[in-house]
């Protein structure tokens, strides 16, 4: 038992998916030829003047309702001044004193089991930075600057210092991760850095009242880093204090090759940075009626999802946290269950046979060439017994590569199930002709032989009898 305990608060930078720039209407693209998507702009030329883009108005608020944020209805664009070659104007249009939402939270399952909420700070807009490109082109030795994702829209969400362990501090970013792609306003990719999060750290002594010194672990971009990240953090502060020595509070960069974290620089603050109201940009007004059309439009979240599906649908929480894990899955199953309300069936097939071989050929969910409507087209013809479960797999692959209707492939390929007694009863009065030994073992109690006399009647009707009739005509007649 440690007598120490971890105290961490996130901060998280997410990219947003708007066509355009957040102040000027330069494309967003990723990895084009460097300042190809530049203007005077986001170029800071002087005398350029920067135009809010009201998508990420709108991004910004469907997030916040989706955190439980209180939506300000005045918010202020500040400027954040420091120096950096990637940053033409000297400083960044940021939100600092009033930021367009605030005093939110996200409920989190704990290791332990049950729920933990977590408060969320606030969530403001700003621009991102260019980026520096080292040793590439023409010359190893020079550096390059590519502007093209300057001035590209980012919501910073800065959570309270209320998480006390990694497991937690991933589960808070996972479901983060999950709102912001459900919502559509960022893609979350994290390797393109459209997710990226700053770990703050620090430990006390258990039962301390006040935190320690914080620091600062920039820019991690992997759950597995993070996670490292803040043990490693959390072991040296803690060996450091047992040594006798005093946690400085400071910025620091995970090194993921190496395992450790090195000191990067002082921890500013935030008069630093100078910070004050941008005087060209006006007052951001969002009234209630804006908000309120923001909220009707919201897409049903995951936590709402897996409480429908276990609630009303009566599915394991697994199940339904399988189905609602991201959006497309969960509108997918829902479709299905618009046209065939079985929603066991449903979401058998769909985290089952639909999803295993989507995952085989590499294909998404969108993308796949069994829609629901064929798919509960296949289901009606299980419910109704027309087919088998196990001919259904047959369909399912048929159904895959030719895109035909279960209808059609069943006739076609003659895979309707035999439920009729009069072809069934002549198979199984010839197997017990032939088979005596096996007979007399079933009479003898040998429950099992009958798992061989089932097999030899799938065989001989190629798997189309119905498997309900076979077991009970094979009773009947092997008792007689
Ligand atoms: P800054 O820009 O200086 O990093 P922010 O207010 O944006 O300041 O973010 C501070 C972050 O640090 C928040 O996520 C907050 O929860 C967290 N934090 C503050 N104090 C502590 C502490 N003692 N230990 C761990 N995290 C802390
Ligand atoms: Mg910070
Ligand atoms: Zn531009």
């Amino acid at each position: 038992m440690s007598a120490y305990e971890i105290v961490i608060g996130l901060e998280v930078h997410v990219q947003l998916s708007t066509q355009t720039k957040i102040f000027c209407g330069c494309s967003t693209d990723f990895g084009n030829e460097p300042n190809s998507q530049t203007c005077p702009v986001c170029l800071g030329l002087p005398g350029a003047l920067p135009v809010l883009n009201r998508e990420v108005v709108e991004s910004a608020i469907k997030t916040g309702l989706a955190t439980h944020c209180k939506i300000a209805p005045r918010s202020i664009f500040a400027r954040k001044n420091y120096f950096y070659p990637d940053l033409p104007k000297g400083y960044q249009i940021s939100q600092f004193e009033l930021p367009i939402c605030e005093h939110g939270y996200l409920d989190i399952d704990t290791e332990k089991g049950g729920a933990k909420r977590v408060g969320l700070t606030r969530i403001h807009m700003e621009e991102d930075a260019g980026k520096l490109v080292h040793g590439e082109g023409v010359d190893s030795s020079s550096s390059f600057v590519d502007l093209n994702r300057a001035c590209t829209p980012l919501l910073e969400v800065v959570s309270e210092p209320d998480m006390r362990n990694s497991e937690e501090a991933i589960a808070y970013l996972k479901k983060l991760h999950q709102i912001v792609v459900y919502l559509g306003v960022s893609d979350g990719n994290m390797e393109q850095g459209s997710f990226r999060c700053d770990a703050n750290v620090s430990v006390r002594p258990v039962g301390q009242k006040e935190f320690g010194t914080r620091t600062e672990l920039k820019n991690l971009n992997s759950f597995r880093f993070i996670k490292q990240a803040i043990e490693y953090e959390a072991q040296r502060q803690i060996d450091l204090i047992e040594d006798g020595g005093t946690v400085v509070q400071e910025t620091r960069l995970f090194d993921p090759d190496a395992g450790e974290s090195r000191s990067m620089r002082g921890k500013e603050e935030a008069h630093d940075y100078r910070y004050f109201p941008d005087p060209d940009l006006v007052p951001l007004v969002v009234n209630e009626e804006w908000v309120g059309q923001v909220r009707d439009n919201l897409p049903e979240l995951p936590e709402a999802k897996i409480h429908r599906y276990t609630e009303k649908l009566g599915l394991s929480a697994y199940d339904a946290e399988v189905l609602s894990a991201d959006r497309a899955t969960a509108e997918f199953f829902d479709a299905c269950l618009g046209l065939l309300p079985n929603a066991k069936l449903c979401a058998n097939w769909v985290s089952g046979d639909l999803a295993g071989k989507l995952n085989e050929e590499g294909t998404s969910i969108a993308d796949s060439p069994v829609t629901p409507e064929l798919l509960t087209g296949m289901f009606k013809r299980i419910q109704d017994n027309t087919i088998s479960g196990k001919i259904a797999k047959t369909v399912f692959e048929e159904m895959w590569t030719s895109g035909k209707a279960a209808d059609t492939i069943i006739e076609e390929k003659g895979l309707e199930q035999v439920s009729d007694t009069g072809a069934i009863e002549p198979i199984i009065d010839e197997l017990i002709t032939n088979n005596a030994a096996q007979v007399e073992q079933f009479r003898a109690g040998k429950e099992k032989v009958l798992g061989f006399f089932v097999g030899q009647v799938m065989k001989a009707t190629q798997g189309k009898a119905n498997p309900g009739m076979v077991n009970q005509l094979l009773r009947k007649k092997l008792s007689e």
